[in-house]
């Protein structure tokens, strides 16, 4: 059985499989825990603010299990749900939330949806809402994603889980998706230095070429 997480099976999918084949490297960077840590913090303060009890929280008690077949399953834990909605708590530098502003919720995060696609299909809801914080400006937005929105995001996370259980056992990797953004990359959210896609890697390559030339 191969169990995947729903809060990140819309991000690397080369990265997910290294994980999966080295679990005791299977660690966050200290930057992706800090990041983790204050928005779990942050939770309770989102929904008291948004008009929920911070007692409607979940915690962990309440686990999502989407069974895919052929011993692959979806899982995760929503923050919370209240009637047809489940509720999402995201916690975003200003930065960040502007590009949400600028660009869409869609554009910016499409591993949101896909996150909220499983927990859809898994709590058996109508659609997602997602109380979204600007830290820096102190602002919460609500936006609400319905099944039919989500239904494509959900096929996604389905493709990427197919994806990683083909792939697991074979010594190649798949290609770089390219609808990643590029920051998924970088030293602060990818381990995986090994990987001629990650920034320090090419870095360090472009480097030793210049060196070389010397
Ligand atoms: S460097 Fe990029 S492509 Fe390579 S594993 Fe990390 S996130 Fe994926």
């Amino acid at each position: 059985m191969l169990e995947l997480r729903a809060s990140k099976i819309g991000g690397c999918v080369r990265a997910y499989i290294l994980d999966l084949r080295d679990p005791a490297e299977d660690v966050v960077t200290p930057r992706q825990q800090l990041y983790f840590d204050v928005g779990k913090c942050l939770e309770p303060v989102i929904m008291k603010h948004s008009g929920y009890h911070a007692s409607m929280l979940f915690g962990d008690e309440v686990e999502v299990r989407v069974d895919l077949g052929n011993g692959l399953v979806l899982t995760g834990h929503p923050d919370s749900a209240n009637g047809d909605l489940v509720i999402e708590c995201k916690t975003m530098r200003s930065f960040a939330y502007r590009m949400m502003e600028k660009n869409g919720f869609k554009t910016q995060f499409p591993q949101y949806l896909m996150q909220g696609s499983v927990y859809c299909r898994g709590l058996d809801k109508a659609g997602v809402k997602y109380l979204c914080l600007d830290k820096d400006a102190s602002h919460i937005k609500e936006i609400i994603v319905p099944w039919s929105t989500l239904e494509p995001y959900f096929e996604k996370a389905v493709a990427n889980a197919r994806t990683i259980h083909r792939w697991v056992d074979k010594k190649r990797l798949p290609g770089k998706d390219e609808a990643l953004a590029p920051w998924y990359c970088s030293a602060a959210y990818c381990r995986h230095t090994d990987c001629r896609y990650h920034f320090v890697n090419r870095n360090e390559r472009n480097k030793a070429w210049k060196s070389k030339k010397k």
